[in-house]
Parts: structure tokens; C-alpha cells; sequence
């Protein structure tokens, strides 16, 4: 498909969002192959990103005020020095965007002009064009990358293996269309972003459901607290997969959520529409599970100043013939962001030697159980910074030969979504998760198109069942409150397997 010989022993990145560009272009001008299964800046996240992104620049803000928010919203799982050391470098990585050529809006004085959103306790959020945030990064970025020398871009190419030898990373197994290779490298970086895509209501783009996790848990890396996932209160209840969203900064504008009765459903709970956004999306939850429906209104806060404020997530409403001037939006939760992933330490490196991991498919430990709103841009930023840091200047090591790749089957999480939406939702108990696991370990053993997705929500599901409490994104209705000790997680693959391996020893699961 591509002569892979000749970027043999380059540095691989996998996957084109906001970490992975920021990675290629720090990296410049090192060598670098920047793998990526649709366009540049395709079929990623970053992109969607309506909010902003978070960084305490305000004259009334501080990086310690934004880090006990942080450290609020984590439910005590976050690392205190990890995410002190990466919010303080909020103002670096903003200025490093405006080198590349991201704008911010900015107030008629020329200041930032700074959005709020739940759970901060400041207006802290830089954003472009109202909502259009994600887009004019990876915009910049895209255009920055294209004119660098040093990175070759392999497009509509996915990553499906890491290759090891000696329990270190050699290469990596490629696949386009029907042919696949391997590029050899001793060095990869992984920023394939969140697993929204295992469930059937998400805001995530549906090709991005754990890959790169996947294939760092098949090659020995360890996975840490896979059960946080955070489901995001207000996407728009439409037929439309994924589902689009309505940013958390709209509510943070002064909107109200009502439900089919004109009920202010989080009128009486602290922090209101502003909660956590766990505590948010159990109320919404609450609200659909018994027979009703949850709206998002803006008429009062915005009225007629909704489409200039938030002209793209007014065209999203437009689409479905709601005008939120003068109508409530339908909303419903849905599967968001995801807190747990590829274990790393503060310079993005895995357990693994060879593999880093930076971005959503990365836990650094800066979001704990419950990441604040707006931290993740910024931590794909600083995070894909200090792994190009971290990877340059490490001294070539000499590969083996790339061994001949097999094709792989197609994966589709197909198979995986019902399981993964009934037991690993907004609410979860023992029974659900235990039925689960027994669920996906035959997809697994199947070798089919499942497997890959069925192996990260397996993690999940095991992640989910070990920890016998509620806290942050991770809600059990057999175990509704935390924990008086909780600590965050690690595991591997073979652990993995064998607890999933002894829930289905169950005597009942077996006669079920
Ligand atoms: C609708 C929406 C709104 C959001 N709003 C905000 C916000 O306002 N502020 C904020 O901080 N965060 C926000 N988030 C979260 C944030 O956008 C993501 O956490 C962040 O952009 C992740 O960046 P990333 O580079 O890690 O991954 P992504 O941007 O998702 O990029 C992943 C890349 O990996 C590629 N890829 C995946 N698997 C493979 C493979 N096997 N082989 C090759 N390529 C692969 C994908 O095609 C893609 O290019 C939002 C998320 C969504 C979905």
C-alpha cells in the first residue's frame, strides 16, 4: 500500500485529533509518520469541541483555583502533582496554539473573553467563534502540519497491532483497504482518542471506540480506572448517531433543564443546572427512565441572542426544526468522554517500553473519576508537547525485521454496543455488570469483527465491577455512595481476563 521501508524506525503516532498533531509538529524537525484512519483532523473529536478549553488565565484566576476545581470534580481519584503540573502550563500551551494561528474570541478591550461551564468556580474557558472551538484548533494545527517537512502523513491507514519483541514496542501492524504491513519503529505514540463509539448513544464519532487502547492492552500495557466514564447530560435527543451535542457552556449562559411537565428539575440540587456533570446526567437519566423528557431551555437566558452566541449548536437545533429563541431543546444523556484508558506517567509514557499515550485514549491521572469540563483539550495539548519532548533525542535502537502482517478482520463494534449500553450505562449494579462480562468474553474468544471493541468494554465492565462504590462518572445502584478508602486502578490484559474469567465461573451466570 505505501513503502513502509522507507520511514522504517521513525516515530509513529497514531491518530490525527489535537494530541496527536501537537505531538507530530513538536516532534518537528525529528522524523515522524502520523498514521490516521480518515483525513487529517477527520473523524476526531477535537474537532466537535464546542466549549473551549480551559486555562486560568482571568485576572481574577488562578492555576490553584483551577486545580481544586479539578481536584473537586475528580471525587479524590485525581494525582494532585500530575494535574497541578499540567494546568499550571495552561498559559504556555495557549500561547504555543497562538503561534500556530488559533484564535480566541476576545472582548472589545482585546482581552480573552472567557466562557463558564459547570463546575468551574470562574468564567475560565477560552473559545473561538462562540462555539467552534475544537474546529479552529485543529484547523491550525492541520494547516501547520501540512507544511512541516519532517511529518509524512499516512491517511485513511489504521493501526491495528502493536508488534513486540523482548517486551518492548518494535513496530507497529497497518491496514488500508485490503493490504496490511508492518512499519517498523521502536517508538509509537498513541492518540486515538476516547471508546464513545461502544455505545449506541454518544457524542463521540462512531469510529472511535478504543482502539488504541485495544491494541496497548494486547501488547502487555496497563490499563488504568477504565470504569470512569463520563455521559454527558445534553445531547440532542434526535434519531442521528452519534448524537449531537449542547455544550455545558449554554447552561453555563443561565439555561434552565425542565421536564415535559415545565418542572426545573435541578432546581433544589447544589450547584443546580451547574453540578457535576455525573450528578447532571443521573437527573436527566432519571427524568427519560421514568416516561418522561428532559429539555434544555434558553429562551429566557438568551432569547434571540442564542443563534450569535451559539451559531453552530443553533444550526444543530435549526436541523431538527427547533428555534431554542422561543422552544425548549430535547435533550438526553449520552456517553461523552472517557476518564480511564492507557496508564502513563507525566511524560505520556506507558508501562510498555516504546509506547506513549497522550490525548483522551491517555490517564494521566489529571481527571480522577470526573473530568471538569474543558480540561481534556488542554491536557491533549500539554500532554502531546511533553511526549514529543520525552520521545526526542531517545537514541535509535536497531529493529528487528518487519515481520510479514496478516489481514485482519474488519472491526465492528456492532455486536458490542446493546451489551455495553444496557450494563455499562449512567447506571450500573453487580447483576448487569456480571452479565456483561459473560456477554463479551465469548465475543472475544470469537475472533470476530467484535473482538477488538468487545476486549475494551470487557476492561470496562471488570474495571466497573472491582470498584464496589459510586463516585464521579462510575454510578452503582447497589452501591449508591463512595467508599471511605478509594484509590485509582491499574490492570493488565491477563488480569483482565482472569477476573472476567471467574465472574463466568458463577454458578448462576453458567445456568442463565
Ligand atoms: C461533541 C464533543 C464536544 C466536546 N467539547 C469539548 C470542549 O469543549 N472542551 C474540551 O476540553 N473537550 C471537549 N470534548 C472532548 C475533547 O474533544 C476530546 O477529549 C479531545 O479532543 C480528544 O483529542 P484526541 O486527540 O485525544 O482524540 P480525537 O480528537 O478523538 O482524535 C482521535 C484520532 O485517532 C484516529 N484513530 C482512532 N483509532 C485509530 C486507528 N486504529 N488507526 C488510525 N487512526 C485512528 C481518529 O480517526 C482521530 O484522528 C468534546 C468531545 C466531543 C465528542
Amino acid at each position: 500500500m505505501i513503502r513502509l521501508e522507507e520511514l522504517h524506525g521513525q516515530t509513529a503516532i497514531v491518530g490525527s485529533g489535537i494530541a496527536g498533531l501537537m505531538a507530530a509538529l513538536e516532534l518537528a524537525p525529528q522524523p515522524v509518520v502520523l498514521i490516521t484512519r480518515e483525513g487529517l483532523g477527520q473523524e476526531c473529536s477535537s474537532a466537535w469541541a464546542q466549549g473551549g478549553i480551559a486555562a486560568a488565565l482571568g485576572a481574577d484566576d488562578s492555576p490553584a483555583q483551577h486545580l481544586a476545581d479539578t481536584l473537586r470534580a475528580g471525587d479524590s481519584l485525581c494525582d494532585e502533582t500530575i494535574a497541578s503540573g499540567i494546568l499550571s502550563e495552561a498559559h504556555e500551551a495557549i500561547a504555543v496554539l497562538e503561534r500556530y494561528g488559533v484564535r480566541f474570541d476576545r472582548t472589545v478591550d482585546g482581552v480573552f473573553s472567557f466562557g463558564r461551564e459547570a463546575a468551574h468556580s470562574r468564567r475560565r474557558i477560552l473559545h473561538f467563534g462562540g462555539d467552534r472551538t475544537g474546529s479552529e484548533i485543529t484547523s491550525a494545527l492541520k494547516r501547520a502540519a501540512r507544511q512541516c517537512p519532517s511529518i509524512t502523513c499516512l491517511t485513511g491507514v489504521e493501526a491495528r497491532r502493536l508488534i513486540t519483541t523482548n517486551g518492548r514496542v518494535t513496530g507497529i501492524h497497518l491496514q488500508k483497504k485490503n493490504h496490511a504491513q508492518v512499519l517498523g519503529t521502536a517508538q509509537v505514540i498513541m492518540a486515538t482518542g476516547g471508546c464513545g463509539g461502544l455505545f449506541e448513544t454518544s457524542t463521540n464519532p462512531s469510529g472511535n471506540f478504543g482502539q488504541g487502547i485495544m491494541m496497548a492492552a494486547r501488547a502487555g500495557a496497563a490499563l488504568r480506572d477504565m470504569e470512569f466514564m463520563q455521559f454527558h447530560p445534553s445531547a440532542l435527543d434526535t434519531s442521528q448517531t452519534p448524537l449531537p451535542l449542547i455544550s455545558e457552556a449554554v447552561r453555563g449562559e443561565g439555561a434552565i433543564l425542565i421536564d415535559q411537565t415545565g418542572r426545573r428539575f435541578m432546581a433544589h440540587v447544589p450547584g443546580a443546572e451547574l453540578a457535576s456533570r455525573d450528578v447532571v446526567a443521573r437527573a436527566v437519566h432519571l427524568v427519560i427512565s421514568e416516561g418522561g423528557r428532559a429539555f434544555l431551555d434558553a429562551r429566557e437566558a438568551l432569547g434571540s441572542g442564542f443563534a450569535q452566541r451559539f451559531s453552530g449548536i443553533h444550526a444543530l437545533c435549526a436541523a431538527i426544526g427547533i428555534d431554542p429563541a422561543h422552544e425548549a431543546i430535547p435533550i438526553r444523556p449520552a456517553a461523552h468522554y472517557h476518564m480511564g484508558g492507557i496508564a502513563v506517567d507525566k511524560d505520556g509514557q506507558s508501562t510498555l517500553p516504546g509506547l506513549w499515550a497522550i490525548g483522551e485514549c491517555a490517564a494521566t491521572g489529571l481527571h480522577g473519576a470526573n473530568r471538569l469540563a474543558s480540561n481534556s483539550l488542554l491536557e491533549a495539548v500539554v500532554m502531546g508537547r511533553r511526549a514529543a519532548r520525552d520521545v526526542v533525542g531517545r537514541k535509535m535502537r536497531t529493529l528487528p525485521t518487519a515481520p510479514k502482517a496478516e489481514l485482519l478482520l474488519e472491526s465492528d463494534p456492532g455486536s458490542v454496543r446493546p451489551v455495553v449500553s444496557e450494563y455499562l450505562g449512567v447506571v450500573r449494579d453487580e447483576m448487569g455488570l456480571n452479565c456483561s462480562i459473560s456477554k463479551l468474553l465469548p465475543l472475544i474468544e470469537a475472533n470476530g469483527r467484535g473482538s477488538d471493541p468487545a476486549l475494551v468494554a470487557l476492561a470496562i465492565a471488570v474495571f466497573a465491577n472491582l470498584r464496589c462504590e459510586s463516585r464521579g462518572g462510575h454510578f452503582r445502584s447497589d452501591f449508591p455512595g463512595p467508599a471511605s478508602r478509594s484509590q485509582s486502578n491499574l490492570m493488565t490484559l491477563a488480569e483482565i481476563l482472569a477476573h472476567a474469567g471467574s465472574v463466568c465461573q458463577d454458578p448462576i451466570l453458567r445456568t442463565a
